[in-house]
């Protein structure tokens, strides 16, 4: 079932002229479900003005993800999450152990996509290209999708969906028109997540801890991060209790500890924190300078959250570092 507010921004997108749409903003509003709305419609038989009819032969062949005139570009790793076929060749290879999934958009795949757009289209409806997140190709797949989008061949239409468009080829960006995704209003946000099976007290606690992002409270939820785990989590990294922290990735780690931190900066401006309540928050008097520090080292983390050398290793390091800086003398 499409989320109301994607289902309203396909509308809104649907109604305007275009071949290339950059569809930016923060994560967790949407961006992947978006785009892929948007190729679906274009390439549907009998679209509807709010999108794909979700019956035609077309809406089918997307739906079991083998269709002709639709090319979809993701780093490796995000089409085997989102359960798109990887080329034979790349499946081969990794099937083989000659090498992992790749992180980002490989040139490979980008040969394949301009050999695709200079293709006929098989369903006589033009064809679609769908790249997420756009901000993983490196400056020679940027380069030749560039050339793509410059010079469409035949009736090709391209998504591209980030969440991180600050990243993108400024001349990518200026050969898009751009929408930047709008955030579901509060009751919408809490009636899908009840659709979707989260109870309501515990959609109304995570929407606190997500920022407000739906997707983000379904991931949370699935991932068993209780809102009792998040209350608690101020007050374990006070301690300096790495194993609070055990059941997150190194990147979801950060993640947390950076809601932590903007909250504690907020508090200490004399604001109301964002993510936690205030009565969750630990009694420390860290000042704003150890604070800001500490949010210094968690983006330097971030960095290399994706391949740490030791993901335990790195979870106790951010534990201590987190203490660290709480009990900072102000
Ligand atoms: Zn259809």
């Amino acid at each position: 079932m499409t989320p109301p507010w994607i289902a309203r921004q396909t509308e809104q997108l649907l109604a305007q002229r275009g071949h290339a749409w950059l569809l930016q903003g923060p994560s967790g509003l949407g961006q992947y479900q978006l785009a892929l709305a948007l190729v679906s419609a274009w390439l549907c038989e009998q679209p509807a003005p709010h999108g794909a009819c979700g019956q035609c032969p077309s809406c089918h062949a997307i739906e079991v993800r083998t269709h002709a005139d639709l090319a979809v570009l993701m780093p490796e790793t995000q089409m085997l999450e989102l359960g798109w076929p990887l080329s034979e060749k790349a499946q081969a290879d990794i099937d083989d152990k000659k090498r992992k999934a790749s992180k980002e958009i490989r040139v490979e795949a980008m040969r394949e996509l301009v050999e695709f757009a200079q293709r006929t289209d098989a369903r006589g409806r033009g064809k679609a290209v769908l790249v997420f997140p756009a901000e993983r190709m490196n400056a020679v797949t940027a380069n030749a999708l560039l050339k793509t989008l410059e010079e469409p061949a035949g009736n090709v239409r391209f998504v591209l969906a980030t969440e991180a468009a600050h990243q993108l080829l400024p001349t990518i960006r200026s050969r898009c028109q751009t929408h930047t995704l709008t955030w579901p209003v509060d009751a919408e946000a809490k009636a899908w997540l009840a659709e979707q099976g989260v109870d309501a007290p515990v959609a109304e606690a995570l929407l606190r801890s997500a920022g407000g992002r739906p997707d983000d409270v379904l991931r949370q939820n699935m991932a068993g991060l209780s809102p009792a785990w998040w209350a608690a989590l101020p007050k374990a990294m006070l301690k300096g209790d790495a194993a609070h922290l055990s059941d997150l990735s190194p990147a979801q780690a950060i993640d947390a500890l950076q809601k932590l931190c903007h909250d504690l900066v907020l508090r200490g401006s004399g604001a109301e924190p964002r993510f936690f309540l205030a009565s969750q928050l630990p009694a420390c008097n860290a000042s704003t300078l150890a604070l800001t520090d500490w949010f210094k080292r968690l983006m330097h983390s971030a960095r290399t959250a994706e391949h740490p050398f030791n993901a335990g290793l790195m979870l106790e390091a951010l534990a201590n570092d987190a203490q660290q800086a709480l009990t900072a003398r102000g």
